[in-house]
């Protein structure tokens, strides 16, 4: 019996990767990583500290707040971090591990670590937020640093909260240095940081439909949940390559295109403008081109599709969901957001993984689908070095070139390590765990 204090989402985010490793041949070749796994599992250092702010009726207000520095073997800390109600630290140690394993898969100099808070940026003015940011960096100034640990956004934060924590930093600290990633292009950003996630999603599902003989994007219906960063720019990346996008959601519900419609590049900009406005779907102007459903994901929504983006959360697609997918006739299911499906729906996608032909997924889990946008952090902290700006194309080409390898590290790990019958898909999560975990254990 265990003494230590129940985190069920660091607990699996912990097994999902060990009952991997556990299962190949790894263990047997290298019976020394089962140390490295059990070093792995514990943070390097996790800080925890109160967050006093005020509010614009001048009265106090407190937070908790957070930053797991869990593995620096292969570089600064680096992840980002998140402001939402249900933020505690068995969600912040999952997200920080699996960062470990998608920076590896970068093939950049990261560590992995993860931060953030239970402020609930709903319903506050930018004036309440500035506050909060800003009391939040004063404490977070003392932990942190260009070569020490580099957070940037995630649910919450945006653009505006890393430009009031930048601020913030430079004040406590009088420095100006690449200390968190995200920021403003006048400022020291990197031009496609916003971009990054959801395009590296969709360039990373680009390979996945080649290898299995599926084609391009081009006239495949994809189903992408949430409206944040990632979802909107994958929405984008995909109309932009000829695919018909059926779907997106916020907390509160779905919209979801009749047989005969689909999201356009309008649609998704009036999205993002309600959403810089911190408003729901609901409000959405060309709501009645849409099918609502109120309180609900879109999956069992949305009919037959080939290509389904997570894109919103955690444990957004559970089994019921991943089987009306399969039934529908998915091919290809990417995580956009971390952990994006239970464990009970990816041993689904990983059973219909050995199937043939019709019947066939192909599952891709968020530390190798969506390891583009902190891959672009990384090319940011490169430009912050180097006091110079490089091009969108350049940036561009670079995330093209690190989803190609992070996707041939998966495929080319899996069939390395994990058997398989011939003519079957390689296992995407086995691989990309594996490949992640070797690369941390060789470090260490
Ligand atoms: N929050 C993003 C992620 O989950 C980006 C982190 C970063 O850019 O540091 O990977």
């Amino acid at each position: 019996m265990s003494n230590l204090a129940c985190e069920p989402e660091f607990e699996q985010a912990y097994k999902e990767l060990a009952s991997t490793l556990e299962d190949s041949a790894l263990f047997q070749e290298h019976p020394e990583y089962r140390t490295a796994l059990e070093v792995v599992s514990i943070p390097e250092r996790v800080l925890q500290f109160r967050v006093v702010w005020e509010d614009d009726k001048g009265q106090l207000r407190v937070n908790r707040g957070y930053r797991v520095q869990f593995n620096s073997a292969l570089g600064p800390y680096k992840g980002g971090l998140r402001f939402h109600p249900t933020v505690n630290l068995s969600i912040l140690k999952f997200l920080g591990f699996e960062q470990i394993f998608k920076n590896a898969l970068t093939g950049l100099s990261m560590g992995g670590g993860k931060g953030g808070s239970d402020f609930d940026p709903k319903g506050k003015s930018d004036n309440e937020i500035r506050r909060f940011c800003q009391a939040f960096m004063r404490e977070l100034s003392r932990h942190i640093g260009a070569d020490t640990d580099v957070p940037a956004g995630d649910i919450g934060v945006s653009g505006r909260e890393i430009g009031y924590m930048f601020g913030a930093y430079r004040q406590a600290r009088n420095r100006f240095e690449g200390v968190l990633t995200g920021k403003g292009l006048g400022w020291a950003g990197s031009l496609i940081r916003p971009e990054a996630t959801g395009y590296g999603l969709v360039y990373y599902v680009e390979h996945m439909l080649q290898h299995a003989g599926q084609g391009s994007l081009a006239g495949k219906r994809v189903a992408i949940s949430g409206s944040g960063n990632v979802a909107q720019y994958a929405a984008l990346k995909c109309i932009e390559l000829g695919a018909t996008v059926v779907s997106l959601s916020d907390s509160k519900g779905s919209l979801v295109a009749p047989d005969d419609g689909a999201f356009t590049p309008a649609h998704v900009a009036a999205i993002a403008d309600l959403k810089a406005q911190r408003r729901p779907l609901t409000d959405f102007h060309y709501a009645d081109k849409f099918k609502y459903f109120h309180g609900a994901r879109p999956w069992v929504h949305v009919g037959k599709v080939d290509v389904a983006l997570p894109s919103a959360t955690q444990n957004e697609i559970n089994r019921a969901e991943a089987e009306t997918l399969v039934a529908n006739g998915v091919l290809v299911v990417a995580e956009g957001s971390n952990m994006g499906c239970t464990q009970e729906a990816i041993d689904l996608f990983e059973a219909q993984r050995k199937e043939k032909g019709a019947k066939s997924v192909w599952y891709a889990p968020g530390k190798a689908a969506n390891c583009g946008g902190v891959a672009v952090s990384g090319l940011e902290m490169a430009q912050n070095s180097q006091r110079l700006t490089w091009t969108e194309k350049e940036v561009d080409d670079k995330l093209k070139c690190i989803m190609k390898s992070a996707f041939l590290a998966g495929l080319e790990t899996a069939q390395k390590y994990v058997a398989s019958k011939d003519g079957e898909l390689p296992s995407l999560v086995a691989g990309s765990n594996i490949a992640g975990f070797v690369k941390v254990a060789e470090a260490m």
